[in-house]
């Protein structure tokens, strides 16, 4: 019975799963911990909640894997239906676990109520499996060994909720997990700002190759093309092999990493200004917002970033930042001249900042004008020099693609990575989307 979990079945449990109200973000949280472990994710089912279905996933999924990780059902109401499923699947009854149902009656009293007999139900369980303690909410989870025919099946169910779940799965399912001896799978994150992807592919070469062990791989989302590198073998090996894949995509195209992991342009540019007790604010059109919003996002962030302006109408470019009216009335709002004034606007206007950066741009789907289609946006960086009041500014003319949306957000992160490039390198090279200068 103690067979290794060398393959597991995600069961994903829920209405507004299945009809597409809500997205599934526990089934890629689990696969990932599994697959770090050195198990192979064979299968996501998501099942809508409707007793006989379920039952039939449960009871499929059991002869086919030596273990499933469930998530969903658990609570008390009518539509939650997953411990009667495990019961049926397995066909046992249900009965009332003791300290699940201590732990209830504790959790009503201290908020001043009596145990309903609805409440009272998320204490039962099938008659051989246990409960899983649940820190943060009322429903415990349940562990149990379904009998198929020719294996056991180890099966784990946990509540919904993310944040009641990620606890439960480190600190009672990922102990009692059995990874197949040896083999474990080792990944690492490299992201890289203003390089396309095809590029990227093309510096990348070689270490691309499908059948390589690391195994290389891009992903690009916005304007950010992630490098996966991913080993799978022995523990030693698999750590060493992802080092040395490591060095060899940093030859190829460090220029453009801004991070390993899952660090954010945002949380690089951040740490770079921090690193030299330097400020920026941003001064923002097309984009009303969204740069600032970026960066405030960030824990912290106060120590670098002043703030900025959100000048859409042109009396406010005027008023807020100082843009003169020959260039609203000549050039335009939507101009390298106009984005070149705005940014020192900003910077003028914020004698603590060093850095400042400003967007203008028609994010569409209206506004073109002869020239200037939907997607042009002008960035502009503008940094002082030595602390004095001089300062350089870096503009640049780019043609991004997407919808309105998509322009938007990528006009945000254009001009986080233009700061970044000039915070890490000094030099800034022609970036995705840039057709000007
Ligand atoms: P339940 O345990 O079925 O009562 O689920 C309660 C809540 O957990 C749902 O309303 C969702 O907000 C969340 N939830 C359930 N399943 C998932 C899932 N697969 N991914 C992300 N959130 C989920
Ligand atoms: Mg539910």
């Amino acid at each position: 019975v103690t067979a290794p979990h060398d393959r597991a079945a995600i069961l994903s449990i829920g209405d507004e799963l299945a009809i597409g109200q809500s997205l599934d973000t526990n089934a890629m949280w689990i696969a990932e911990r599994c697959t770090a472990r050195g198990i192979r994710v064979v299968e996501h089912r998501t099942v809508a909640d409707d007793l006989a279905e379920l039952t039939r996933a449960i009871t499929e999924l059991a002869a086919r894997v030596p273990v499933v990780i469930a998530t969903g059902g658990l609570g008390p109401t009518a539509d939650d239906l997953t411990r009667q499923a495990l019961a049926d699947a397995m066909r046992e009854s249900l009965v009332e676990d003791p300290q699940a149902l201590a732990r209830l009656e504790e959790i009503e009293r201290t908020r001043g109520r009596t145990l309903t007999p609805q409440r009272r139900a998320q204490a039962l369980r099938p008659m051989s499996a246990r409960c899983i303690p649940n820190p943060n909410g009322t429903a415990p989870g349940l562990a149990a060994t379904i009998a198929a025919e020719r294996h056991a099946c180890d099966v784990f169910f946990l509540p919904g909720p993310p944040r009641e779940m990620h606890p439960m799965f480190d600190a009672f399912v990922a102990p009692a997990l059995r990874p197949p001896g040896g083999r474990v799978v080792r990944t690492r994150l490299i992201r890289t700002f203003g390089l396309p992807e095809a590029d990227a592919g093309a510096r990348l070469g070689d270490l691309m190759r499908r059948d390589a062990n690391p195994l290389i791989g891009t992903t690009a989302s916005g304007g950010i093309v992630t490098v996966r590198i991913r080993a799978e073998g022995e523990a030693a090996w698999a750590d060493a092999a992802t080092d040395t894949a490591e060095a060899a995509v940093l030859a190829a195209v460090g220029d453009f990493v801004f991070a390993t992991g899952e660090r954010t342009l945002s949380e690089a540019v951040l740490d770079s200004l921090r690193a030299r007790s330097e400020r920026m604010v941003v001064a923002e059109s097309c984009t009303s917002g969204l740069l600032g919003a970026m960066v405030g996002a960030i824990p912290g962030a106060s120590d670098c970033f002043l703030g900025g302006y959100i000048a859409y109408a042109n009396t406010l470019k005027r008023m807020d930042l100082g843009v003169p009216l020959r260039i609203l009335d000549g050039p335009g709002a939507v101009s390298m001249e106009a984005a070149i004034e705005m940014a020192q606007g900003g910077l003028r206007r914020n004698p603590r900042a060093h850095h400042a950066l400003s967007i203008t741009g028609i994010a569409g789907p209206t506004g073109e004008t002869p020239g200037k289609p939907v997607g042009t946006v002008f960035i502009a960086r503008a940094s002082r020099l030595n602390n004095s009041a001089h300062a350089p500014v870096d503009a640049r003319r780019f043609l991004i693609a997407g919808d309105r949306d998509d322009i938007r957000e990528r006009s945000a992160v254009t001009a986080l990575g233009m700061l970044w490039h000039h915070l890490a390198h000094a030099t800034t090279p022609k970036l995705l989307w840039q057709i000007a200068p």
